[in-house]
């Protein structure tokens, strides 16, 4: 009933050439994503070229972030209006790098959020604790707080059009992973903090896990109730290993219906 979705966020990697070269091989490996949706967040300068590579291939274009203004003298920022006319339908927003590496607080996030929803661009929104606060004990009351903080400005009506993406900050580039069990616990309390929000909608809204997601540990992950999908940084940087990450969450598809 929730489509997968597996979204490639690049972050500061691949510049317009090696970008387009990733998407022609992606297409030919993919044909067409059914079943489950594909997206991918290149750097800003590699979208143009991106949208003109991945016309007609069910493929989807992500930004990595955005400054919660349609348009102004805001030197350096991306609005999400330009985001929108360069193919963008979906934008990541409070990932662990953005909150982490440059002070963003989900007050911050939340207005980002308001104003992707403003602009028809749905929002992919990360949450996830340090090691310090995993090994503290404090992952749910942590994720709790990112999640109302970050989702405090949706509209009702854009609620289903969210994603979120829980990937605790330990598992991101180190090599290591939530067990199974462990993430869909995290995921089912998620789920449970939209439903407190936003009812019913909670059930159509996908929960993506992210952090070191490889294709040798992808199925077992995407194969949870609560799990619907991955973002992948690292191994979403070469298409045959992104290609087969999507691969398994088609068979774990196959193999819960
Ligand atoms: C990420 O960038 O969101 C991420 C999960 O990175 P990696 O897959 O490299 O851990």
């Amino acid at each position: 009933m929730r489509t997968p979705i597996l979204v490639a966020n690049w972050k500061m990697h691949k510049g317009v050439r090696e970008a387009t070269a990733f998407a022609e091989d992606l297409k030919l490996r993919l044909q067409a994503p059914d079943g489950v949706e594909v997206v991918i967040a290149p750097p800003f300068t590699a979208l143009g070229a991106l949208q003109r590579a991945l016309q007609g291939s069910g493929i989807e274009l992500a930004g990595q972030n955005l400054y919660p203004e349609a348009e102004g003298a805001f030197t350096g920022e991306i609005s999400p209006a330009f985001l929108r006319d360069v193919g963008c339908r979906y934008v990541i927003l409070g990932h662990s790098e953005r909150r982490h590496g440059f002070g963003e607080s989900s007050e911050f996030v939340a207005r980002k959020v308001r104003a992707a929803c403003d602009h028809e661009l749905r929002p992919i929104v990360c949450v996830g604790e340090t090691l310090e606060e995993h090994e503290a004990g404090r992952t749910a009351e942590v994720i709790e707080a990112q999640i109302r903080g970050s989702l405090a400005q949706v509209p009702p009506e854009a609620s289903e059009t969210l994603v979120l993406a829980y990937e605790p900050v330990w598992a991101i580039g180190t090599g290591r992973t939530a067990s199974p069990g462990d993430a869909q616990k995290v995921h089912a309390m998620i789920r449970e903090l939209l439903r407190e929000r936003f009812g019913a909608a909670a059930d159509r809204i996908r929960i993506q896990y992210g952090g070191s997601v490889k294709p040798e540990n992808g199925y077992a992950l995407m194969a949870q109730p609560d799990i619907d999908g991955a973002l992948v940084g690292g191994a979403s940087l070469d298409p045959a290993s992104f290609f087969a990450i999507i691969r398994f969450e088609r068979a774990s598809g196959e193999a819960s219906t």
